[in-house]
């Protein structure tokens, strides 16, 4: 069920526990600002979500709250897990779903990283 992104943060969401490490998750990069770690239910040959250390719903609740050193961490970060895993060169995609509309299920920031083959167009038609 996609969430509601103007609601409040639930602390029980499954990424604030990968957080704190009370459940495993595949993880592939971590730095002061951000954690990654592979997609459990991969869609294409690389997906990777990278997600903010600190409590943030949603892109709307994180642009509009964090820190500019927060949001230039991320942002970096989220580059530096694509280039780490050679997406670059043939391509890749970028993706955060935010609330109803946008088909989000998990209230907690993350950007997809896709790649690995053609990804197709952007929208199923
Ligand atoms: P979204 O629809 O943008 O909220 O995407 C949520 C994503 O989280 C989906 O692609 C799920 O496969 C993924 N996901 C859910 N639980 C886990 C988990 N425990 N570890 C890694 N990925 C997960």
């Amino acid at each position: 069920m996609p969430i509601d992104a103007t609601r409040a943060y639930d602390d029980s969401n499954i990424f604030a526990r990968i957080l704190r490490g009370e459940i495993s998750a595949k993880r592939v990069y971590e730095d002061e600002f951000a954690l990654a770690f592979h997609d459990i239910a991969p869609q294409a040959p690389v997906h990777i979500l990278v997600i903010p250390k600190r409590a943030y719903v949603s892109w709307d609740d994180f642009s509009s709250r964090a820190s500019d050193g927060e949001i230039a961490g991320f942002v970096r970060a989220v580059g530096h897990v694509a280039r780490e895993h050679g997406l670059v060169e043939p391509g890749y995609r970028l993706l955060a779903n935010v609330g109803g509309h946008g088909g989000q299920e998990v209230p907690h920031l993350h950007v997809h990283l896709f790649g690995g083959q053609p990804l197709g167009p952007m929208l199923s038609r």
